[in-house]
């Protein structure tokens, strides 16, 4: 039998970073993942943006996650030597006056100055971009080209001798008052970071994850901008491609590309941009979300050795790097984590 202090199933971008925080802690992690083509980490578009929403609000924690965001990244590029972070600021154009108004009006709030860089209240004049009303910079925004940064951690951590393909089935878990086995391996604790396919483990059965179908497309365009443009969907321009995203769909818990959901792109990419796209690559995936948005990060309530890593929706690149740092530091030193998350709320 291998000894490990910690085996954590899933590497995906939670898996990923929970295993270098550990690591950085000096846990000696083993990674077991079954290497799948297709996940919520290979799918994803990788944006992180403070201010998101209808409403043009801050998100949930933006003060915590978002001033140290893109120098963990930029830290995690140098460690892995390659690159997957791109500062990249974020236009969300105006729907309407009133949202005119309202922003005007929130600009004004304390706290929200260090998101925003400018606002147009006029069009930017990007040529065939459809912005009337113009729309707001913001600032502290990105983009992590979260496969790559996942296929670069899997050769880092192969090269540690921390990581084996394996599909892990629920039953070849030996829970033990003090120890875990699974397969060869023997550990003190086991951390699950398997992303929507944690809504079929029978471990997990009285979580209830709110599985949400997100639909991307790529593809060449003329458009020349270097920002993102977000509203309602996202345009991201990316190496010589526009990548235009997503759908939100609770009802379909598969990850097949539908004709349904590229109309639904193109249609309303129709009404942001008065150009063609021709597509290039159609993606689909499914965003581990919960019901109420909050991740699920703790100890399971039976067995103390055994902890859940999950529940990060469609903001994993802003808020797994944090929850890493809080739940390696729980487990190392013992320091307490947020109620919110806890998997027992
Ligand atoms: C279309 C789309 C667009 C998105 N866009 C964004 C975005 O712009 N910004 C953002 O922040 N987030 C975005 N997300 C969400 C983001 O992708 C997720 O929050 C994040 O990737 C979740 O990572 P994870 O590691 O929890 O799950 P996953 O990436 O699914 O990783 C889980 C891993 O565990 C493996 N695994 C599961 N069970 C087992 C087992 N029993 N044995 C072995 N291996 C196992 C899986 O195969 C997988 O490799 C998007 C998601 C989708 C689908």
């Amino acid at each position: 039998m291998q000894k490990r202090d910690i085996l954590i199933v899933g590497q995906g971008l939670a898996g990923s970073l929970l295993a270098l925080e550990l690591e950085k802690r000096g846990k000696n992690v083993m990674i077991l993942d079954n290497n799948p083509i297709v996940s919520s980490s290979k799918v994803a578009a990788g944006l992180y943006n403070p201010i998101t929403g209808r409403k043009m609000a801050k998100t949930w924690l933006a003060d915590e996650l978002f001033p140290n965001l893109s120098k963990y990244y930029q830290d995690l590029e140098k460690k892995m030597n390659t690159r997957f972070h791109f500062s990249k600021t974020i236009y969300r154009p105006f729907n309407n006056i009133e949202e005119q108004n309202d922003w005007s009006l929130r600009t004004m709030e304390l706290g929200y100055a260090p998101y925003i860089k400018s606002t147009s209240s006029h069009s930017i004049e990007v040529d065939q971009l459809l912005d009337p009303l113009g729309g707001f910079f913001v600032n502290n925004s990105g983009m992590v080209d979260v496969a790559t940064l996942v296929s670069a951690c899997k050769k880092y951590f192969k090269a540690q001798d921390s990581y084996i393909e394996w599909s892990v089935p629920s039953e070849a878990l030996e829970m033990e008052e003090e120890k875990i086995k699974l397969g060869s391996f023997v550990a003190n604790q086991i951390i699950f970071c398997e992303g929507p396919m944690a809504a079929i483990n029978p471990l997990w059965s009285d979580l209830k994850f709110r599985l949400v179908k997100g639909e991307i497309l790529d593809g060449s365009c003329s458009l020349t901008i270097d920002h993102v443009v977000s509203k309602g969907i996202f345009m991201l321009p990316y190496k010589n491609y526009l990548r235009v995203g997503s759908t939100y769909d609770n009802h379909n818990q598969n990850e097949e590309p539908t004709e349904k959901g590229s109309r639904e792109l193109l249609n309303r990419l129709s009404k942001l941009y008065s150009g063609n796209l021709k597509v290039l690559k159609h993606q689909a995936g499914l965003r581990p979300a919960t019901f109420d948005r909050r991740p699920f990060v703790g100890f399971h309530h039976k067995h103390k050795n055994v902890a859940i890593f999950n529940g990060f929706g469609s903001k994993g690149v802003s808020l797994i790097p944090y929850f890493a740092m809080s739940l390696a530091d729980h487990i190392c030193f013992g320091k307490k984590m947020p109620l919110e998350v806890n998997p027992l709320r």
